[in-house]
């Protein structure tokens, strides 16, 4: 396990990382977002679409749907919110399918999986320091995504690594 914590001042800095996180992707990869409402989740896949070459403006939080699939880019981008869950979810089959495509998926509210790919998966923890401050905690499990994270902190320092 690897990991890097870094802090945002704004909306366009929280994209930025997400940016350099889509343009380190090769495919494969699975983001996990956590964080109450509010926090940036949906900014961060904003960013991973434009880092894919996705308009990052069709990103946006689906009132009814869970899984949205984003194609045109680079790598299909698979966005999934789980906010609607009532409760934790063991993986269900639809959700292991597109967990693991050819492209990213990232799912918000990931810890609403009950038994979550703990151990090949990015996870981002993201939690307020103020109005507009956010403290993302990044950690790679498996060696794809800590491929992932060395690759997207290479290609733009956006923060402190510890
Ligand atoms: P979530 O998907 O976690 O509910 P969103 O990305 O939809 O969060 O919304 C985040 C909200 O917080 C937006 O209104 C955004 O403008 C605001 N905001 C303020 N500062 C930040 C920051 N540093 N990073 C991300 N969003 C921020
Ligand atoms: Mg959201």
């Amino acid at each position: 396990m690897s990991a890097r914590e870094l802090e945002t001042g704004s909306p366009d800095e929280t994209e930025a990382v997400g940016e350099a996180l889509g343009r380190a992707a090769r495919g494969g990869e699975l983001i996990g977002l956590v964080g109450e409402l509010g926090a940036g989740k949906t900014s961060l896949v904003r960013g991973l679409a434009r880092g894919l070459g996705i308009e990052p403006e069709r990103v946006h939080s689906p009132s009814f749907t869970i899984v949205t699939d984003y194609s045109g880019g680079r790598l299909p981008l698979i966005h999934v919110d789980l906010y609607r869950l009532e409760a934790p979810l063991a993986e269900p089959a639809f959700l292991r399918d597109v967990l693991y495509g050819d492209g990213v998926a990232a799912v918000e509210w990931f810890d609403r999986l009950a038994d979550s790919a703990a151990d090949d998966v990015l996870v981002v923890t993201f939690a307020f320091t103020g109005d507009d401050g956010r403290r993302l905690c990044l950690e790679a499990h498996g060696p794809r995504h800590e491929r992932l994270l060395a690759r997207a902190g290479a290609s733009r320092p956006t923060g402190h690594p510890r």
